[in-house]
């Protein structure tokens, strides 16, 4: 399992930090379409990630507690964290 997976959603791309993640499940709880608890309890993306909305997932990433979850916008800022 790669340790910093990315995958873009529209003009947002979210990078996971596996080495950060303590498997809280809070991303996974606000977006399940796209994130889940892998077999060693972090979180890795679905098979086919699909967010409700955007803001939805902005907010999935921003509950993070160790800031695992980093998001950047088409112009490369980082929104998250
Ligand atoms: S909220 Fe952060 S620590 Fe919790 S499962 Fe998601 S990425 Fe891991």
């Amino acid at each position: 399992m790669e340790t910093h997976p990315t995958h873009t959603f529209g003009p947002l791309t979210v990078t996971i930090d596996r080495t950060l993640c303590i498997g809280s499940g809070n991303c996974v709880n606000l977006a399940p379409g796209v994130f889940r608890l892998d077999e060693q309890n972090l979180v890795t993306f679905t098979d086919a990630p699909e967010p409700d909305a955007l803001d939805t997932l902005i907010e999935a990433c921003a509950v993070c507690p160790v800031a695992a979850l980093i998001v950047t916008d088409e112009d490369g800022r980082q929104i998250v964290p």
